[in-house]
């Protein structure tokens, strides 16, 4: 697969810009090995921003995709979807956080920017590196096997069996209740132990 990285750096309005200079993080982003476009813009996740995306991926035949914005907790899944829409395997792609652990903990702008152009040369290492996935659904039993028949084995299994599972309990011993049944009375309750 070719090495043909894109960075695309969001300002996040001036979340992001107050504290970094994107456009000196896209240009030095522009030097690194195997990237072949970096470009800024003020909202990536917006409709026209995802665009952007889309329409760098088919102009200038990029095969990976880097962007540098929020968490991913955020837009991991916009992101993805943007890229698969760019005609990209959505799992060529990395997503950096310069926001949440950059812009929005550091005030210091030359430190900051810094500290972005790292994170980013970080993610095109890694980028360059990543392999289409393909996602695959596997069907499941939704049946349970709880091994011990002592009292938290008991538990889980009862547990399981509440929430409309079917269950099967294994226990070596001829009977269950484990190290329960060893013992008299339990605080505090000073209940008969079996
Ligand atoms: S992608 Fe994240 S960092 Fe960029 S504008 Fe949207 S919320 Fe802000």
């Amino acid at each position: 697969m070719k090495k043909r990285a894109g960075v695309f750096v969001c300002q996040c309005g001036t979340n992001i810009e107050a504290t970094i200079d994107t456009e000196k993080v896209a240009e030095y982003a522009r030097t690194l090995p195997g990237v072949a476009y970096a470009t800024t813009y003020k909202y990536m996740c917006s409709d026209p921003g995802q665009e952007l995306i889309r329409t760098a991926i088919e102009e200038h035949q990029l095969e990976q995709i880097v962007i540098a914005s929020c968490s991913p907790r955020m837009h991991e899944n916009t992101f993805r979807k943007a890229v698969v829409g760019g005609g990209l395997n959505g799992y060529m792609f990395e997503m950096v956080n310069i926001r949440e652990q950059d812009s929005w903990v550091h005030h210091d702008r030359d430190a900051a920017t810094k500290k972005a152009e790292d994170l980013i040369r970080m993610g095109v290492s890694k980028v360059l590196k990543n392999k289409p996935l393909q996602v695959s659904t596997i069907p499941i039993t939704k049946k349970a096997l709880v091994i011990g028949g002592g009292i938290a084995g008991m538990q889980a299994a009862l547990d399981i069996a509440e929430a409309g599972h079917q269950v099967v309990l294994v226990e070596r011993e001829a009977s269950i209740g484990g190290k329960m049944t060893q013992l008299d009375k339990t605080f505090p309750t000073m209940d008969c132990a079996a």
